[in-house]
């Protein structure tokens, strides 16, 4: 049953969502909103440990869809005609605004995330898209990361890829995004989280193994905030099929901002009050609390959800890490005790 759980042997199947995920509904085995293999590890003796004596950690990161402000299909068409009868395509112009360059819209700024964050000292993980015009959901240029990266970079916070549609399934789409992202940032990147949350269970592990990834952070519903497999711990996954290992670390996601208003339909104390549960249970089993939040709910009562879930954790004194360096951090200090209390081989 545990080896069930812990390789998430529910989702080997064939039922999937229009996103190519797996649905929280096709496991109905254990409680989701309970990390009840966490619960079995931690009542066993199991204590993860953390620097400075912390009780828990935390990984804050941001999946960057959309930086650039989208221009309507009319909105283009008026600019270019009107271009057009200037005589030069390339002066075609709309609201003022040159349409050849892209212009960001500041409420999905990137750059106020990362002074907010670095005023309350909280490290993040940046997942950005690594596309190239005309793939699908493209909208900035790698030169936009390469803006981006000496401020994302003073502030030690970290990059990952943030796997477009295509790389959960295609081996050689993984590898090339990988490779253009590093090669606008010239360094080497660890981490990753796919777009939509899409990944099929368990070869996408395989893949990010296989292209030279230390760790993911995709695995969470999308529909439902919770535990996947019952850990709020980072974990080598198993893989039924070969009966081993992947030499890989997942960091399991546990809430995803658009998950409790768009998918489960609640409002701002219900947000609140889930998440502050979820919360007290991570910090209670020493695990790690994973939030992913896009620099597009930052505005409103989306923006006041977050602030009030970084200041309840500020309260508890986590760890706050990268995703990078709690990848590495739990692989020395906290794998081998919790693999050796798992029946799995
Ligand atoms: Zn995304």
């Amino acid at each position: 049953m545990v080896r069930n759980i812990y390789s998430a042997a529910h989702e080997y199947g064939s039922i999937r969502d229009n996103w190519a995920r797996s649905p929280s509904f096709i496991q109905d085995a254990f409680p989701k909103l309970t990390p009840v293999l966490s619960e079995q590890l931690h009542s066993n003796g199991f204590r993860p440990a953390y620097p400075d004596g912390k009780q828990f950690a935390v990984c804050v990161s941001h999946d960057v869809d959309w930086i650039h402000q989208p221009l309507s299909r009319s909105g283009f068409f008026k600019a270019a005609v009107r271009g057009a009868l200037k005589g030069d395509i390339r002066t075609a112009s709309f609201a003022g605004k040159n349409l050849l360059v892209p212009v960001e819209k500041p409420e999905w700024s990137l750059r106020r995330l990362i002074d907010r964050e670095a005023e309350q000292n909280i490290r993040a993980t940046y997942f950005f898209l690594s596309l190239a015009k005309g793939d699908w959901d493209y909208n900035y240029a790698m030169d936009t990361v390469e803006r981006y990266r000496p401020l994302i970079d003073l502030h030690g916070n970290e990059i990952g890829l943030h796997g477009g549609h295509e790389t959960t399934v295609d081996q050689n789409r993984l590898t090339l995004e990988k490779s253009r992202l590093e090669t606008a940032l010239g360094y080497p990147i660890q981490g990753h989280r796919s777009h939509y949350l899409k990944f099929r269970t368990p070869h996408t592990w395989q893949n990010l193994k296989d292209a030279g990834f230390a760790y993911d952070t995709t695995f969470g519903f999308a529909d439902l905030a919770g535990y996947r497999n019952g850990l709020c711990y980072p974990f080598r996954p198993f893989d039924q099929e070969t009966g081993a290992y992947i030499d890989l670390i997942e960091i399991p996601l546990i809430v995803m901002d658009v998950t409790l208003w768009k998918y489960m339909n609640l409002g701002l104390e219900a947000s609140l009050a889930l998440v502050q549960r979820m919360i007290d249970d991570v910090q209670r089993l020493n695990g790690v609390f994973t939030l992913l939040w896009h620099n597009h709910s930052f505005n409103g009562q989306e923006g006041e959800i977050y602030t009030r879930v970084i200041d309840y954790l500020v309260e508890r004194d986590p760890w706050f890490a990268t995703s990078g360096q709690v990848a590495e951090h739990w692989r020395k200090e906290n794998l081998p005790a919790m693999e050796a209390q798992l029946p799995m081989e």
